[in-house]
């Protein structure tokens, strides 16, 4: 009932009545009316004006479950909603709910992480009360082989998500970061429980640096956030909400294929690394080369400095620029 009354004074520019909620909900006034004063207590503004209504005046960077599922605008991706005001970390909970049984497209969110991952094990850094941390919970009828590549089908919406939001130019950096000016924005980090020939789940995790102001010397030549980029406090819900909906859209294109065909031409234009000389740190000794773009299913295609072409696969490997993060 909080989520119907939230869409409720949401999508009313006026007031709206009580009696107009309790004949749309079915509900008592007194039940409505507690509803509000819970809203209130959330920090949302709400008027009330006696013969007139509620109007809702403010709406503050609330994260509850009821907020963050009446601003989503999708069938599937983020519907069930898991909240946690703290947690160790929400792909560990998703993999959790997975395991369960919680259906495709469920959603964890936290205000705070405790033990935020990146990739091979690297921390995430996951303070409170400013960033969006979050794990979909994904049951694709895909090969395994299939599943690094929604890392890139992540990122895509992810920088579509927040362009929608924003004002700003955001790029990628192949395969699972996204940046803006150089610096690194967004992690991604995807992981599979399979068997050799089919998926049981995957759990795309995302971190947003969204209102954060300063960062642990370690990354502080690398990191930023929308807040220092934009010059002011962005509100995370509706940004989930809007990450969700890209989401949905591009994953439908992704699965028409079961590759990147369909979005690699929108991929590669959000691409920092293109026709760029990169760094490839990881299995094997570092090496530089010349970054092409990507392939159908999501690897980097570069050329090394013998002319040789060859494949770098993502999950293996960091790129870097040359001469520095890009
Ligand atoms: P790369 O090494 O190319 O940045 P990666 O994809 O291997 O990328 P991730 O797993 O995405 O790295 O992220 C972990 C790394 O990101 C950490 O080792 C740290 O350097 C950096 N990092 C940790 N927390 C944050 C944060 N909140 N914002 C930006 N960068 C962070």
């Amino acid at each position: 009932m909080k989520t119907e009354i939230l869409k409720m004074l949401r999508e009313t520019e006026d007031y709206i009545s009580g009696q107009q909620i309790c004949e749309r909900l079915d509900v008592s006034r007194t039940a409505v009316w507690k509803v509000i004063r819970q809203l209130q207590d959330e920090g949302y503004q709400i008027e009330a004006v006696r013969n007139r209504g509620y109007r809702i005046v403010d709406i503050p960077d609330v994260m509850t479950r009821e907020e963050l599922e009446s601003r989503m605008r999708t069938e599937w991706a983020g519907r069930n909603v898991f909240y946690y005001p703290e947690t160790d970390s929400t792909n560990l909970r998703i993999r959790q709910l997975g395991d369960e049984g919680a259906p495709h497209g469920t959603l964890a969110v936290a205000d705070m992480q405790t033990a935020g991952r990146g990739r091979r094990g690297r921390i995430w850094e996951s303070p409170a009360g400013s960033s969006i941390y979050m794990s979909l919970l994904l049951r694709p009828d895909l090969l395994p082989g299939t599943a690094p590549a929604l890392t890139l089908v992540m990122a895509c919406s992810v920088a579509e998500g927040i362009m929608d939001c924003e004002d700003v130019k955001v790029q990628i950096k192949w395969p699972n970061d996204v940046i803006i000016n150089g610096k690194k924005l967004v992690g991604i980090l995807t992981e599979m429980s399979s068997q050799v020939d089919y998926i049981d789940h995957v759990v795309i995790g995302v971190g947003i640096n969204v209102n954060m102001t300063g960062f642990p010397e370690n990354i502080r030549e690398t990191a930023t956030s929308l807040r220092i980029e934009t010059g002011h406090k962005v509100k995370r819900a509706p940004l989930i909400a809007a990450v969700m909906k890209r989401f949905e859209e591009n994953y439908e294109i992704f699965l028409q294929t079961g590759d990147m065909s369909g979005l690699a031409e929108k991929y590669s234009r959000m691409l920092v690394n293109i026709g760029r000389e990169v760094l490839v740190i990881g299995a094997k000794e570092p090496y530089k080369a010349y970054a092409l773009g990507i392939d159908r299913d999501g690897e980097l295609l570069v050329r090394r400095e013998d002319g040789a072409e060859e494949k770098v696969y993502a999950g293996e490997v960091s790129v870097r620029g040359v001469y520095g993060y890009v």
